[in-house]
């Protein structure tokens, strides 16, 4: 009953693709901005990061990225859908700093539909429910929404995993991350996070716009550890790649 209403409703306001203006049904985007969005095909086991660029990697390669950093003590396993550049970067900046809900809406859809299809082929663990990062209330009062959360939602309708936002909540009002150094970011997030609801033996997973270092997923995995989180996983919209020259 609910996808017919959809339908009709797309029908009667069919919607514009976000980042070309062709006509895109009840989606965000049209079918060839969703195929040209630069899909994470094969994944490292460890970080979600793409194994060898957004293609196909060749028989044989290594399951864990060359170019991870990333050593996880609390976080069991990351996934990514696209990887960090145009139009991701974009469309990322737009949700964030422009609050254009359509720009969110099409980065949690892409998510969904990709995790959707990972646990179709048996590779995803489905979590117990979906926990957006906090935002710290005076961030979240200045900026008025928290877009974690607004791509969370579309994630949630798409696996059927309900959201959960409250038991734990963000109690230092961090500094940016993107400037600042590896040690300067963990630092910056000591005691960033307080988880107050028992969580003994869930499976949780967050959500997040973009995986850099992956510090501040990882102070959040571990306060929930600590609360009794059995498995903590990451769901991030991009992944952020060093690119050898
Ligand atoms: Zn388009
Ligand atoms: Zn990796």
């Amino acid at each position: 009953m609910h996808s017919e209403v959809n339908g009709i409703l797309a029908a009667l306001f069919p919607r514009c693709c976000v980042l070309c203006g062709l006509a895109a049904g009840r989606w965000s985007l049209c079918a060839g901005c969703w195929a040209d969005l630069p899909w994470i095909r094969t994944p490292c086991v460890r970080c979600g990061g793409p194994l060898a660029g957004t293609d196909a990697a060749p028989a044989g390669a290594a399951d864990v990225c060359n170019h991870c950093a990333i050593s996880w003590t609390a976080v069991d396993r990351a996934w990514s859908a696209l990887v960090y550049e145009y139009p991701v970067d974009r469309l990322v900046t737009q949700a964030k700093f422009q609050a254009r809900a359509e720009c969110a809406s099409v980065l949690g859809e892409s998510l969904g539909i990709y995790l959707r299809r990972l646990r179709n082929l048996g590779s995803l663990a489905a979590p117990d429910w979906i926990l957006p990062v906090p935002l710290h209330p005076s961030r979240l009062a200045t900026r008025g929404f928290n877009q974690a959360l607004e791509i969370a939602q579309p994630v949630s309708r798409c696996l059927r995993i309900p959201i959960r936002v409250s038991g734990c909540a963000r109690v230092r009002n961090t500094v940016e991350q993107t400037a600042l150094t590896g040690t300067a970011r963990r630092r910056n997030l000591r005691g960033a996070f307080r988880v107050s609801a028992g969580l003994s033996g869930q499976h949780i997973a967050i959500v997040d716009d973009v995986l850099t270092t992956g510090s501040t997923v990882e102070a959040l995995a571990a306060a929930l550890r600590e609360g009794g989180a059995a498995s903590v996983q990451v769901w991030s919209v991009a992944r952020t790649v060093r690119r050898e020259r």
